[in-house]
């Protein structure tokens, strides 16, 4: 199935008289796209974005920028006509979007970005960091433009299951496991070697569980992704509970190793252990507080017609969260989970099997990253908008209490 191409290619008709140009996406890269355009002699009148917390965000990029960033969907009332470049990276979602919104001239950055100097312009992030945002930007739009190319931004790889705290919300549903496990390094490694074979690129590793450093193969998977994709960046996502061994992190490639820790406050007892012994190695870490998780760990049958599910799919905001769990490869850490509890009945629309050997990955995997439209397994699912203040394509109860504790395990309905 061949995706109908929206996005023109040919940025120098943004420099003809007309609507209004907007950049999409005020992410990181956004910054360097509005930077090209003012040296190319194309103006921009503000940027978009469809989580609200960016639009409040102005200051950020009025600083920088001059510009406003607006709530997507306020668009059509503040620019009834505009022309889009989209430098956010889920092209095809953005296309989808705006043109339910009646908007229908839209270019890719990718000419402007294509030789841009980091050098030359200051930006909020490093230029180390920001050459890496444009390289998987790129990536991006060069795969949007070719059918056969799978690029994945990034996989989550679950090393394990068993979480030293036991979140009530827990988005990657730890909450539900009786007999949490973890999975053998080797069968991690041989899974994502079928992976690498099958897919054009992958920019990003991010080691997750539960918690992974539960797991005592965690560091010699993370040296291993190093060696095979010494390009790659590996974060390794933390509660700050378990300090790694001084031996396991001096080994890392400082450079490419990283470090999110999410901070429970007292219930993260290793965390600041956690970030002197990072510190003392060089290795990047990103420290913050757990708050504002949106509900989104019910399960439940919904029983939406197919149209009201690929709405619940077209708003939500971690279908791209490609996740690696015994074996099988998901769209999201939801779908993962629930099949892997066997909360939801078994469909392999929902996965592909690596391991299986009657089927073609390639194609399987296409079907997954660029043909699936929803998935059986969202009907189960409240969805994870973009917007959780909206109710289009969402059920659960917004914006909650982050980490809160639960003593037992929560009951579900089990299909055998
Ligand atoms: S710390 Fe909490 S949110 Fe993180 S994986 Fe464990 S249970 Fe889930
Ligand atoms: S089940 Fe569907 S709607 Fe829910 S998080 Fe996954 S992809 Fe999103």
């Amino acid at each position: 199935m061949t995706i109908e191409k929206k996005v023109k290619l040919n940025i120098k008709l943004l420099k003809e008289k007309g609507a209004p140009i907007i950049i999409v996406g005020a992410v990181q890269e956004s910054e360097a796209v509005a930077n090209a355009c003012r040296d190319f002699g194309i103006v921009i009148s503000a940027f978009c974005d469809s989580e609200p917390r960016k639009s409040k965000d102005i200051l950020r990029m009025e600083v920088l920028c001059d510009l406003e960033v607006i709530h997507t969907p306020s668009l059509p009332k503040r620019y009834p006509n505009a022309r889009f470049i989209i430098a956010c990276q889920h092209v095809q979602d953005v296309v989808e979007q705006l043109t339910g919104y009646g908007y229908d001239d839209f270019y890719s950055p990718l000419e402007l970005i294509e030789n841009y100097n980091v050098s030359k312009f200051e930006h909020t992030v490093s230029s180390l960091y920001m050459e890496k945002r444009l390289a998987v930007c790129k990536k991006t739009h060069k795969s949007y433009f070719d059918d056969n190319q799978i690029y994945m931004r990034s996989i989550d790889i679950m090393v394990t299951t068993k979480c030293s705290l036991k979140c009530n919300n827990c988005s990657n549903l730890m909450q539900y496991y009786t007999s949490p496990e973890h999975t053998e390094d080797k069968k991690i490694l041989e899974a994502l070697k079928i992976i690498d074979e099958n897919v054009d690129g992958i920019s990003e590793f991010r080691i997750i569980g539960g918690e992974p450093l539960m797991n005592k193969g965690w560091a010699n998977i993370v040296t291993k992704i190093n060696e095979r994709h010494p390009e790659g960046q590996i974060f390794i996502y933390t509660n700050g509970t378990i300090l790694p061994k001084e031996d396991q992190i001096k080994s890392f490639d400082s450079k490419l190793v990283n470090f999110i820790i999410t901070d429970y406050g007292k219930l993260s007892r290793n965390a600041d252990k956690m970030t002197d012994l990072l510190n003392k190695h060089n290795i990047s870490y990103d420290r913050s507080l757990a708050q504002g998780w949106v509900d989104c760990s019910s399960i439940k049958h919904h029983k939406r017609s197919i149209e009201d599910n690929m709405e619940v799919f077209k708003q939500c905001c971690v279908k791209y969260v490609y996740t690696l769990l015994e074996g099988k490869l998901y769209r999201c850490p939801f779908i993962a989970n629930a099949a892997n509890l066997r909360a939801i009945p078994d469909n392999p629309a929902n996965y592909v099997d690596l391991f299986s050997e009657k089927k073609n990955i390639k194609q399987e995997m296409k079907r997954l990253v660029k043909v699936a439209k929803f998935f059986p397994g969202c009907d189960f699912c409240v969805g994870r908008p973009y917007d959780p203040t909206s109710s289009v394509g969402y059920d659960g109860k917004g914006i909650i209490e982050a980490g809160e504790q639960v003593s037992q395990v929560i009951p579900y309905k089990l299909y055998e």
